[in-house]
């Protein structure tokens, strides 16, 4: 029988994560992706206890991660700070270090890969590549995350559009004191500001901004985060005295709360692709390795038949985390209320578990 080679576009932790669940189940997967080596992609590097355990669960067992331990989650808004135990204990974790880490274990059960080249455009039978290849699928997983290929590109836009930017800060006696075992989340005007620490102690400062709000520091992203600090005491403790030119990563327009609800026979949607959370939450890894998970089972027993089938149920299961996730994040914006949940007795635990995505 011939089976036919599934594709993966894209290498993060939705595509290397389908490719050896696929590899493992005896199919030869292709995996494309346009970085040769992987980056560091703008995350904000927080890996959730339930995120870790999915990890594990591909075969990678979390002290092999080496990542920041995190047990504890500290909310700043209204002038204000809130400190909460998590359920279990997350990490801070590069993505330059987690996606080499499942990239390697992608490639010991099998994959073949094909980097360097970036898929252009996608048609319902064809992918064409950046140095003019065009080649046919059957069945495709599609996992470029935050990048949308011509053809099967995500709705953005709104007036307003989201931005993600990540600066990262060095190793510092003061921030280890300050954030050392915290995930931090700073509620400032027009968005938030995550705070933690990594596995070689450096400091990921991630933030999710409206476009208005990084216009009106004259669009330079170091203007913004200083009138952030000048906002929030507490950022400008952590930030400490970062040059004013340090360079700060950006991507545009974050599709939040967007979830892929149908598709093409054979299009599996996975990770970014098939749902985007606040990244507030710190689940979009955990979404990514769930519809790794997910479209793998379907795709054994249905092959490219199951992908609308696939695609409708995992929709449904986003729902709850992104719902869950767009509320906590509007909490931030009324201080009481926040204290009041970190206040009673498990809802601050039930919004936590509320915003993961739950197990198939
Ligand atoms: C500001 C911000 C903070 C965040 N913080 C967190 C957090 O702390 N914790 C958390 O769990 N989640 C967080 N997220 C969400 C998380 O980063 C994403 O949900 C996750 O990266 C999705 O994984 P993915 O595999 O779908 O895509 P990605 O991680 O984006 O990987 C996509 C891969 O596809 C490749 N690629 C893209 N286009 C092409 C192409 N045309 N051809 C070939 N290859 C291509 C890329 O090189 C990349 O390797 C955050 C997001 C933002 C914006």
């Amino acid at each position: 029988m011939c089976i036919p080679v599934p594709i993966i576009i894209g290498a993060g932790p939705a595509g290397a994560a389908v490719a050896m669940r696929l590899a493992r189940a005896g199919a030869a997967p292709l995996l494309i992706d346009r970085q040769v080596v992987p980056g560091d992609a703008l995350c904000g590097g927080f890996l959730s206890w339930a995120t870790v355990a999915q990890i594990a669960a591909l075969g990678i067992e979390p002290v092999a991660l080496g990542g920041h331990r995190i047990d504890r989650l500290a909310l700043f808004a209204g002038g204000q700070e809130i400190v909460l135990p998590l359920p279990a204990p997350g990490m801070g974790l590069s993505r330059h270090r987690l996606d080499t880490l499942l990239r390697a274990a992608a490639q010991d059960a099998g994959v073949t890969f094909r980097l360097g080249h970036a898929v252009r455009t996608l048609s319902s039978t064809t992918i064409m590549m950046d140095d003019g290849d065009a080649i046919d699928w059957d069945s495709l997983f599609l996992a470029s995350g935050k990048h949308d290929l011509r053809g099967a590109a995500r709705p953005h836009g709104g007036a307003d559009p989201e931005l993600g930017l990540r600066l990262r800060l060095p190793p510092s006696a003061t921030r280890h004191r300050l954030i050392g075992g915290r995930i931090e989340l700073h509620w400032v005007d027009g968005g938030y500001v995550g705070l933690l620490l990594q596995e070689d102690g450096s400091a990921n400062l991630c933030m999710a901004m409206r476009k208005s709000a990084l216009a009106a520091a004259g669009g330079r992203p170091m203007a913004l985060i200083a009138q952030l600090a000048d906002q929030a005491p507490a950022l400008a403790d952590r930030l400490g005295d970062v040059p004013g030119d340090a360079p700060v990563d950006a991507i545009g327009d974050v599709p939040y709360g967007w979830r892929a609800t149908t598709s093409w026979p054979g299009l599996y949607r996975l990770g970014d692709q098939a749902a985007v959370i606040p990244s507030l939450a710190g689940e979009g890894i955990g979404i990514a390795l769930a519809s790794a998970e997910a479209a793998v089972a379907q795709w054994q027993g249905a092959g490219r038949e199951g992908a609308a089938r696939y695609q409708r149920d995992f929709a449904r299961r986003a729902l709850l985390p992104l719902r869950a996730a767009a509320g906590f994040r509007a909490l931030g914006r009324r201080p009481g209320l926040l204290r009041l949940l970190a206040a009673t007795p498990g809802a601050a635990r039930l919004a936590m578990r509320l915003t993961r995505i739950a197990g198939a």
